[in-house]
C-alpha cells in the first residue's frame, strides 16, 4: 500500500478532533489502579499482572512491549474488556468497569473498541464487506448505511477490488486491512492490536504500522502489543512489561505533540428498537442458513431423525383415522339401533360342532317383543352360480324382505322380494352389481334372467349396489340375496339360522332391548348358546381399539422424534465446538450473549423445522399412495396435523437446541478466541 496516500475523510462516523481541548491534562480514557490478574493453575496461581498502575490519554498511540509470557496479552484482554477476572480498579472514560454487566461490556466493545488480532480472526464464511459490517449488525445500524460504510472503509484501505472476496482468497496483509476496517466500523475510538504484524512479512508489517499511525493522527487511541523492540520504538510511547510488572514507560519527544483528544464518533442511522430485534433475528436466520448449507450432508443426516419421526407420526395418525372411519362406515351400513344375535358363544364355538339352535321360530318370537321394530333372520353360505356358460362362486345370503332396508342397501334395478316370497319359499334372488357385471358382461338386462345355484334355478328380481367399503379378502366378492326360507330348505337343507338382526324401536333403550332378547332366548333355548352384539358396542370397541393402537404407535414415533432431537443436539454441540473461534470473534466485536444464543437456537430450530417439513411432505406422499394400494382406505391429511407437526418440530428444535446454544453463549471470549 502506498504510505503517502492521504486518507480521505469518508464520513462523520470517524473521530473528529476537539480543536479547543487541552493537550494532556484531560482525564485519561483508560486508567488502571493496582490492577491484578492471577490465573489458577492447579494448586498454584500465576500472577500475570502484578498490581499495575497505568493511565492512557485519549488520542495516544501506545506500544506494550515485553518478552513472550510477560503478560502483554493478558493486559490487552483486560483493557479490551474481554477478560473480567481481574482485581483492582479499571476505569474507562471515568466509568468503573467492574460495575459493568456482561451485555454492558459487550456494548462498550461494540461502540468504542476495535480489535486487530495477530491471526486476523475474520469469519471464513463471510466476504470482506460482510466481515466489516459485523460490528454494525450488532449495533443495529441500518442495512443501507452499514453496507455503504463498509464499502467506503474497504475502498479507503485499498481493498476496493476485494469487496466480495472471502478471507481465504486474500493475502495476510489484505486480511489484516479487512480486520482494521472492521475495527473502525463502529468508530473504533480505541483500537487494540495484539501482535498485528506477527503473521506478516516485514514490508507488509511496516505498511500496517504506518496505517495505524495515520489512524492515530485522525484521533483514534491506539494500543499495540508487540514483542518487537524496533516496532515498539517507532511508536510515541512504549510501556515495557516484565513478569506482570511495568518496568518502563517512555515517551519519545514527539509523543508530546501526539494527536489531541478525539470526540466520540458520530453515530450512523440505527434501526428502531423494535425493528432491531427483528433484523438481528433475520441475520441469525441468514447465519444459520449458511451454516446448514456449508455442511449439507451432515445437516441432512441430522434432519433424518426428525424427518422419519414426523413422517411416521403424521402417517400413523392419518392411517388410524382413515381405517377407523372405514370400519365405522361399514358398521353404520349395518344400521344403527340394531342388535345382532349370533348362534354360538362368541369365538368359543368357532370351529367346534355347529350350534344349530337359532331358528326362524326364535326370530318370530323376538319380533313379538315390544322393543323390536323389525327382525331379519339370516343364513349365509357360499356356492357356485351358473348363468349360461359362466360360473362363479358367490356368497349366498338368505335374508328376510326387510333386510335391504335395515342394512341400507340401495337398489339400482328391480326390487326386493316381499314377505310372501319368504313364506312361499319363492325362487327369487337379488344380486349385487359385482355379480351383475360378472355374468352380464355385455350390459344385458339381468332382470327376469335365471341364475342356477347348484341345481336350483332362481329368478333375478333386483340388483343392489355392491358394498363398496369392502376391502381385504372380500373386496371383489359376488353377493346374492334370496329369501332365507328358500336358502335354508331348498339350498342348504338346514333348519337353523346363522344370525338374526333385530332393529330396536327408536324410543326403546338398547340395553333394555338386549336384556329382553337375551331373557327370551334363554327361556327358549335353556342355555346361552347365542351371542348378542350391539352395533354401538362394536363401534365403541373399534374406536377405542384404534385409539389405543394409534396412541401406541404414536408413542413409538414420538420416541424416534426424541432420538432425532438428541441427534440434533449432538450435531449442534459439534457445531458449537467447531465454531468456537467464530463465537469468540463475535463476542469480542460486541455480540450480546443473547445474539449468540439466538443464532444457535435458530439453527437448531431450522434443522428441525426443515426436517419436519420434509417429513410432512413424505407423509403427504404416503397419504396419496395408500388409497391407490388399498382401495377404500383413505388417509385424511388435515391442516391441524400439519400445524401440529410444525409446532412439535419447532419445539424439538428449541428443547434440544437450548443446551448447545447456551453453551455457545456462555463461552469466554478470550478462551474462545484462543481455541485451536
Ligand atoms: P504474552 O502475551 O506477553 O506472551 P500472556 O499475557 O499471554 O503473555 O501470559 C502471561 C502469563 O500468564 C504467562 O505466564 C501465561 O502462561 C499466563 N497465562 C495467560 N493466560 C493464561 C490462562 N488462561 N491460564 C493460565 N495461565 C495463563
Ligand atoms: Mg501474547
Amino acid at each position: 500500500m502506498n504510505q503517502n496516500r492521504p486518507i480521505r475523510d469518508i464520513d462523520t462516523a470517524k473521530p473528529t478532533r476537539h480543536p479547543a481541548a487541552p493537550e494532556r491534562d484531560d482525564p485519561p480514557i483508560i486508567s488502571l489502579r493496582k490492577l491484578r490478574r492471577e490465573f489458577k493453575a492447579g494448586e498454584e496461581s500465576i500472577v500475570a499482572l502484578n498490581d499495575i498502575d497505568l493511565n492512557i490519554a485519549r488520542g495516544e498511540m501506545v506500544a506494550i512491549v515485553g518478552a513472550s509470557g510477560s503478560g502483554k496479552s493478558t493486559l490487552m484482554n483486560v483493557l479490551g474488556c474481554l477478560d473480567q477476572g481481574f482485581s483492582g480498579e479499571y476505569r474507562f472514560d471515568g466509568r468503573d468497569i467492574r460495575k459493568f454487566g456482561i451485555d454492558e461490556l459487550a456494548e462498550l466493545r461494540r461502540e468504542h473498541f476495535g480489535f486487530i488480532f495477530q491471526r486476523y480472526q475474520l469469519l471464513a464464511d463471510l466476504d470482506a464487506v460482510e466481515n466489516v459490517e459485523l460490528p454494525a449488525i450488532y449495533s443495529g445500524i441500518k442495512g443501507g448505511d452499514r453496507h455503504h460504510r463498509a464499502r467506503e472503509l474497504l475502498t479507503r484501505l485499498g481493498l476496493g477490488d476485494r469487496m466480495t472476496h472471502r478471507p481465504n482468497a486474500m493475502s495476510g496483509g489484505q486480511q489484516q486491512r479487512v480486520s482494521i476496517a472492521r475495527a473502525m466500523m463502529n468508530g473504533g475510538e480505541v483500537i487494540f492490536a495484539d501482535e498485528p504484524t506477527g503473521a506478516l512479512d516485514s514490508h507488509t508489517g511496516a505498511e500496517l504500522i504506518e496505517l495505524l499511525h495515520q489512524l492515530n493522527r485522525e484521533g483514534h487511541t491506539i494500543i499495540v502489543v508487540t514483542h518487537e523492540k524496533a516496532l515498539a520504538e517507532s511508536l510515541p510511547r512504549q510501556i515495557e512489561i516484565l513478569d506482570g510488572n511495568i518496568v518502563a514507560d517512555t515517551r519519545t519527544a514527539d509523543s508530546m505533540q501526539a494527536a489531541p483528544p478525539a470526540a466520540p464518533p458520530a453515530r450512523l442511522k440505527r434501526n428502531w428498537a423494535l425493528f432491531d430485534g427483528f433484523t438481528r433475528t433475520m441475520q441469525a436466520f441468514a447465519i444459520a442458513m449458511r451454516a446448514m448449507m456449508s455442511h449439507k450432508l451432515r445437516t441432512f443426516l441430522t434432519m433424518l431423525g426428525i424427518i422419519i419421526g414426523i413422517a411416521s407420526v403424521v402417517s400413523v395418525v392419518g392411517l388410524g383415522q382413515g381405517s377407523q372411519e372405514q370400519v365405522l362406515s361399514r358398521i353404520n351400513s349395518l344400521g344403527t339401533n340394531t342388535i345382532n344375535v349370533f348362534s354360538g358363544q362368541g369365538f368359543r364355538d368357532r370351529g367346534g360342532p355347529r350350534v344349530e339352535t337359532l331358528t326362524p321360530a326364535d326370530a318370530k318370537a323376538i319380533a313379538q317383543l315390544n322393543v323390536a321394530d323389525s327382525v331379519t333372520p339370516r343364513v349365509s353360505s357360499s356356492g357356485t352360480a351358473l348363468y349360461r356358460n359362466i360360473s362363479a362362486s358367490v356368497s349366498m345370503n338368505g335374508v328376510a324382505d326387510q333386510y335391504f332396508r335395515v342394512s341400507g342397501l340401495t337398489f339400482v334395478a328391480g326390487m326386493s322380494f316381499d314377505a310372501e316370497s319368504v313364506d312361499t319359499l319363492a325362487q327369487e334372488v337379488v344380486i349385487d352389481t359385482t355379480t351383475r357385471d360378472t355374468f352380464f358382461t355385455n350390459g344385458e338386462d339381468p332382470l327376469g334372467e335365471v341364475l342356477l345355484i347348484g341345481k336350483l334355478p332362481l329368478r333375478i328380481i333386483g340388483v343392489v349396489e355392491s358394498n363398496s367399503s369392502s376391502f381385504g379378502p372380500n373386496a371383489n366378492q359376488l353377493s346374492i340375496y334370496a329369501p332365507y326360507t328358500t336358502v335354508m330348505s331348498r339350498v342348504l337343507g338346514q333348519t337353523f339360522l346363522n344370525n338374526i338382526t333385530v332393529r330396536v324401536k327408536d324410543d326403546a333403550s338398547m340395553s333394555a332391548a338386549e336384556t329382553e332378547i337375551k331373557n327370551l332366548l334363554l327361556a327358549r333355548h335353556g342355555s346361552e348358546d347365542f351371542t348378542l352384539m350391539n352395533t354401538d358396542t362394536i363401534r365403541e370397541t373399534i374406536e377405542s381399539t384404534t385409539q389405543t393402537l394409534t396412541l401406541f404407535i404414536s408413542m413409538i414415533a414420538l420416541i424416534s422424534l426424541i432420538v432425532g432431537g438428541i441427534g440434533v443436539m449432538n450435531i449442534m454441540l459439534v457445531s458449537v465446538t467447531e465454531r468456537t473461534r467464530e463465537i469468540g470473534v463475535r463476542l469480542a466485536i460486541g455480540a450480546r450473549r443473547g445474539d449468540i444464543m439466538r443464532q444457535f437456537l435458530i439453527e437448531a430450530v431450522m434443522v428441525c423445522v426443515v426436517g419436519g417439513g420434509i417429513g410432512v411432505g413424505l407423509s403427504l406422499c404416503i397419504s396419496l399412495l395408500v388409497p391407490m394400494l388399498v382401495s377404500g382406505l383413505s388417509v385424511p391429511f388435515s391442516a391441524v396435523t400439519v400445524g401440529l407437526a410444525f409446532a412439535s418440530s419447532t419445539l424439538i428444535g428449541i428443547v434440544f437446541g437450548f443446551m448447545p446454544a447456551r453453551s455457545a453463549a456462555r463461552l469466554d471470549p478470550v478462551e474462545a478466541l484462543a481455541f485451536e
